[in-house]
């Protein structure tokens, strides 16, 4: 059976979905691996290295041909029209913001596998990409508020003078806030952060932060460990008790995020007058929506501010920054998934599996994922 590699076909994208390691992986489990050339370049992972993993370098992956289709982006049109019926897919595939494709993917009869979708369960933590992802995006947004920040972030009492620990606010306190939390913290800032979760302030403690409660007077829980969006009195009310907060931070990490909705607005451009010149926002979420009003993707927004400006950062692929780091963990979680579905060096889902089934978007002619199914109807 023949697992096929391409060169990400989305420009900008850095990372790629096998890496020498995990392809011999699958060579050693009865699998042909096939990648094309530079496939994994702008990860820091050369050709060679695939060659001497066992796997066959090609100048253009024949869709047709291959059995599973590893990917780390969502797959457009002409690649899904490509690929042979029966032909299964792992990867990224954004099924709610992707419908036209995943209904394409139905109607070529492909199993498509969506990361996406993979079950938040103990048992899938190794295949769980979003927070692999995450951890990455959430370490990598500190470093981009500290380059831009014309101050330390650690204490530093020297000959010279006392110089005092950057304050570091981070908004959302899920994997990439926590993440930002002990990342911060490495460098030495002193760190505060709000979730809307219950269980979020234990987790804020464990990493070192100091929780700040707002009094809400809403349980925002909502299944699976994930938070609901609160109704609109309540998200103004939520914005005036984090004014000062928002004020008193030299840094600010905004990370929220409510699965399948846009980000909330966390942060609005009144919110910004109370900070001091030469703060930095960083926005996670910027490229669902922004939790922060002004916010652009791949794009710094300076604001006016007395004395200066505050600069809003708005991130874009942050994974991809770290192209060699997010392609081994994601290789690594795809490598699972595929692992989990191998019986005798041949792909075979086992739907009874929770974390297959839960993790499947189409099979067999059909979207099999409810909500997407219903969207796509
Ligand atoms: P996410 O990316 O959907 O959201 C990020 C954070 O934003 C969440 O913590 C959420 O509570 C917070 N948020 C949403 N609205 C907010 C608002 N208005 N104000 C402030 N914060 C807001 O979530 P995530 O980081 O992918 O994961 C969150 C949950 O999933 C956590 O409970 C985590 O423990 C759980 N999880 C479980 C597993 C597992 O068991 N394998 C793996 C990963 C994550």
């Amino acid at each position: 059976m023949q697992i096929a590699i391409r060169r990400e076909p989305i420009e900008g994208e850095r990372r790629v979905a096998a890496t020498p390691a995990t392809a011999a992986h699958y060579v050693s489990g009865g699998y042909e691996v096939v990648v094309e050339r530079g496939a994994g370049a702008l990860a820091g992972y050369p050709d060679e290295a695939y060659v001497d993993a066992g796997a066959t370098l090609v100048d253009r992956v024949d869709l047709a041909a291959a059995d599973v289709l590893a990917h780390v982006r969502p797959l457009d049109a002409a690649t899904v029209a490509a690929l042979r019926p029966g032909a299964v897919t792992v990867g990224f595939a954004a099924p709610a913001g992707s419908l036209d494709t995943v209904a394409a993917l139905a109607e070529r009869g492909v199993t498509a596998f969506s990361l996406e979708l993979v079950p938040r369960i103990s048992r899938a933590q190794s295949m769980d990409a979003l927070t692999s992802q995450a951890l990455i995006a959430g370490y990598r947004c500190v470093l981009e508020a500290a380059t831009r920040f014309p101050r330390f972030f650690p204490l530093y009492m020297t000959a010279a003078g006392t110089i005092p620990p950057a304050k570091v606010l981070v908004l959302g306190a899920g994997v990439a806030g926590l993440q930002a939390i002990a990342t911060a913290k490495r460098l030495g800032a002193k760190v505060s952060a709000y979730d809307v979760r219950s269980a979020s302030a234990d987790e804020v403690r464990s990493m070192g932060g100091t929780f700040i409660h707002l009094d809400l007077d809403e349980n925002a829980d909502a299944a699976g460990g994930y938070a609901k969006e609160l109704a609109a009195d309540r998200a103004a009310r939520q914005r005036e008790l984090l004014a000062p907060h928002v004020h008193a931070a030299d840094i600010v990490i905004t990370t929220a995020a409510i699965p399948g909705r846009p980000a909330p607005r966390l942060i609005t451009a009144d919110m910004l007058t109370g900070m001091s010149a030469g703060s930095v926002i960083v926005d996670l979420a910027a490229e669902s929506g922004g939790n922060v009003e002004g916010s652009v993707a791949g794009v710094d927004t300076p604001v006016a501010v007395a004395g200066g400006a505050v600069t809003i950062v708005g991130m874009k692929d942050p994974a991809s920054t770290m192209a060699f780091d997010a392609s081994r963990l994601l290789a690594q979680n795809i490598a699972q998934l595929i692992g989990l579905m191998t019986v005798d060096g041949a792909l075979t889902p086992d739907f009874d599996d929770e974390v297959v089934a839960g993790a499947c978007l189409t099979h067999d002619g059909a979207v099999r994922h409810e909500p997407i199914a219903q969207a796509v109807a």
